[in-house]
């Protein structure tokens, strides 16, 4: 059956009477073209272990398998669990986990999977549900250093915020903070028409690859994310009025502060780069006030 057509993909759910769940994000891919173009954008060699989130019907796990030593899939919803025992039933280097994968924790999911004694690196490949893609990313990069790179199908117009310059109308929290993190390249646009059911949004392949942990060793992380999520709380302020409401102190002396860090006061956080942001935060604690 081919699971990558609309047709083999309205089959199979008849088969098994399950539909897509619009909860979970179900938009399943039905363009052999893009399944390969997004396998092959994920430069898997067969050495290579891989985590797929939400594997659907399995038409993307497939690829992967078949270009790695061996694939993990997080799938939520219980009742593709038989069918993705049918459609993943060649693919013997596949392993299916049932669970949220918001939930586990990744990396001992994968040595488990594969009986492996001690963590290797690992890719991440999906076609992840729109409606937890930030929890979904937030969760990969903080979960440790074994990753090598995720290539993610996203919403496009999450992708545009993801990737955004400062001076953007997109430029955000969402884009500092994985900045802070990891490096994002954009790697193409996935048209609706791609996917059954259609969805009402455009897509975009992105790959994120984690930063060397040494690039950004904050003394202060805490309050670097602070004061990021102060300022596009209040993003039409200042950050003379951001940095005055973040540190509890008169507008004269933050002003005389961040003329010391050479930052114009009277700029908007969109206006911001990630290295503005870093040195307000950083220098606050040993400036303590006194300046
Ligand atoms: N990979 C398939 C494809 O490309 O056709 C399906 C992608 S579909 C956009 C997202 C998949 O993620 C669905 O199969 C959905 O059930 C699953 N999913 C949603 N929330 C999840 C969660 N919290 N944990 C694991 N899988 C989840």
């Amino acid at each position: 059956m081919d699971i990558s057509s609309k047709t083999g993909i309205k089959e199979i759910t008849n088969k098994y009477n399950i539909y897509p769940h619009k909860k979970w994000g179900q938009n399943f891919l039905v363009d052999k073209n893009i399944l390969n173009k997004i396998a092959n954008l994920s430069g898997l060699t067969s050495d290579d272990y891989v985590i797929e989130i939400g594997p659907g019907l399995g038409a993307l796990t497939r690829e992967i398998a078949s270009r790695s030593k061996g694939v993990l899939a997080i799938e939520i919803d219980p009742s593709l669990q038989e069918v993705l025992q049918e459609t993943l039933a060649d693919s013997n280097n596949s392993r299916l986990k049932m669970a949220d994968v918001l939930k586990v924790n990744l990396e001992q999911e994968l040595m488990d999977a594969f009986k492996l004694s001690k963590l290797t690196t690992y890719k991440v490949c999906a076609n992840i549900p729109y409606n937890i893609t930030t929890p979904i990313i937030f969760n990969l990069l903080e979960t440790g250093p074994n990753m090598e790179y995720a290539i993610l199908m996203i919403q496009k117009e999450v992708a545009l915020r993801i990737k955004a310059r400062p001076g953007n109308k997109e430029y955000g929290l969402l884009t500092v903070m994985i900045q802070y993190y990891a490096e994002v390249e954009y790697l193409m646009d996935v048209s609706r028409n791609c996917f059954f059911p259609r969805p009402e949004v455009d897509s975009a392949v992105i790959k994120i690859t984690p930063h060397n942990p040494n690039k950004f060793k904050l003394k202060n992380e805490a309050g670097f994310k602070s004061l990021v999520r102060k300022a596009f709380q209040m993003r039409r302020k200042t950050m003379l009025n951001i940095c005055s409401a973040e540190f509890g102190m008169e507008k004269e002396k933050i002003k005389r502060y961040l003329d010391i860090l050479g930052i114009d006061c009277n700029k908007r956080p969109e206006n911001l780069t990630i290295h503005n942001f870093i040195s307000i935060a950083e220098n606050w604690p040993a400036a303590g006030g006194e300046f």
